[in-house]
């Protein structure tokens, strides 16, 4: 059993929308394409991958470094022990041959998609869903919120609460807006309508990402602080572990963060240094954006030594391969964009979330080929 083959292809995204820090109207994701000679139905087994949005397409990187040292790499030292299937760790440790320690960056992004392809892989080749090849027991259902409520022209108070309720049509019971990207007093005043619009049982999160000074966070974090919020998500600059502290040090509720530290070293540094609370704290890295699966198992060991149980990480990134890590490892959920990032955010069509819960999947692999929207784009890799 070998690699045949290893594809990229830059999409665009294409979103009109903008949070606090950046507009997503030129944003890219790399899709890539693992292509093997074992066949199954008469076609070549194909493992899937591609990055979480925020992060721009890798194609460059994947092209000149990533692929060829896959490609370099003896066909048996990327085999599990009897041969029958790839190992992930293999394969990433093949892409990182001749990498210095730190510049974790865009290259944590990079390898991260050649991980998840080789997760698809090794779930097609056991005919198994990625959480039951990680998990026998794995729940067959994750805890999700919807991620919305961005900035976009001509989007007022009434736009906003409109489509928060519609994700509460949806099944979702708790619900993401941005903040940040006006002036507190108008973002107080968009909070306070959301949360006056969403019906008893469902919650608000709030994200800044990484927007404010440490200043303006605390001033943020004060006025936050009367109102029952689910979160209050990346109040600063994601490195900035004092500023951080300084919030944790002030507010009562939960604060999320992590999503844009993209390598263990760095989770680290955030447990380490950050203030965060273990009791309520949320913990976002995302396993696509910081090396893949095989790294942020390490992640989950090293909160775990730090005081956060697995159901303290909710990573971000919306789609099936966090499904199916949550499920598997036992997390407190998964991150979703109902109807944004499309087609490759979101899950399987015609899967309706229940209760703020989510199926997983039961097709081998990750599932990836039951999103209609998103074939043309996998069949246009494989041939
Ligand atoms: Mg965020």
């Amino acid at each position: 059993m070998r690699i045949t083959d290893l594809r990229e292809m830059t999409c665009r995204i294409d979103a009109p929308i903008r949070n606090a820090v950046i507009d997503f109207s030129d944003m890219t994701v790399s899709l890539v394409a693992i292509v093997t000679d074992e066949y199954r139905d008469g076609r070549p087994v194909i493992g899937y991958g591609f990055n979480s949005n925020g992060r721009y397409g890798q194609g460059g990187l994947l092209r000149e470094r990533i692929f060829p040292r896959i490609r370099r790499a003896e066909p048996e030292s990327l085999l599990d022990d009897a041969g029958a299937s790839f190992r992930p760790r293999a394969i990433v440790d093949a892409a990182m041959r001749n990498e210095k320690p730190g510049g974790h960056g865009e290259r944590a992004v990079a390898v991260g998609i050649v991980d998840m392809a080789a997760w698809d892989l090794v779930g097609k080749l056991a005919g198994k869903p990625v959480s039951q090849v990680l998990n026998d027991a794995a729940a067959n259902r994750v805890w999700t919120y919807a991620a919305g409520g961005y900035y976009h022209p001509d989007k007022d108070i009434e736009a906003l609460r409109a489509e928060l309720l519609r994700y509460v049509g949806l099944g979702y019971r708790t619900v993401k807006m941005k903040i940040g990207g006006a002036p507190l007093a108008e973002d107080m005043a968009r909070v306070e309508a959301a949360l006056d619009a969403l019906p008893p049982g469902c919650r608000l999160a709030v994200d800044a990402n990484g927007r404010y000074s440490p200043a303006e966070a605390l001033a943020c974090a004060n006025a936050l602080s009367g109102h029952d919020l689910a979160w209050y998500e990346e109040p600063v600059d994601p490195l900035d572990y004092a500023g951080l502290a300084a919030v944790a040090d002030v507010y009562p509720g939960s604060i999320a963060t992590g999503e844009n530290l993209l390598s263990r070293q760095d989770a680290e540094n955030l447990l380490r240094y950050g203030g965060l609370r273990p009791d309520r704290d949320l913990l976002q890295m995302d396993p696509v954006l910081s090396y893949g699966l095989t790294e942020y198992l390490r992640t989950i060991d090293l909160a775990r030594e730090h005081g956060w149980p697995p159901a303290g990480l909710l990573p971000h990134g919306g789609h099936q391969f966090n499904l199916h890590i949550a499920a598997a490892l036992g997390l407190g959920g998964c991150e979703a964009y109902p109807g944004v990032f499309a087609p490759f955010g979101g899950f399987a069509d015609g899967e309706r979330v229940d209760a703020g819960q989510a199926r997983v999947p039961d097709a081998p692999g990750l599932g990836l080929e039951l999103k209609p929207a998103l074939r043309p784009l996998l069949d246009r890799l494989a041939t």
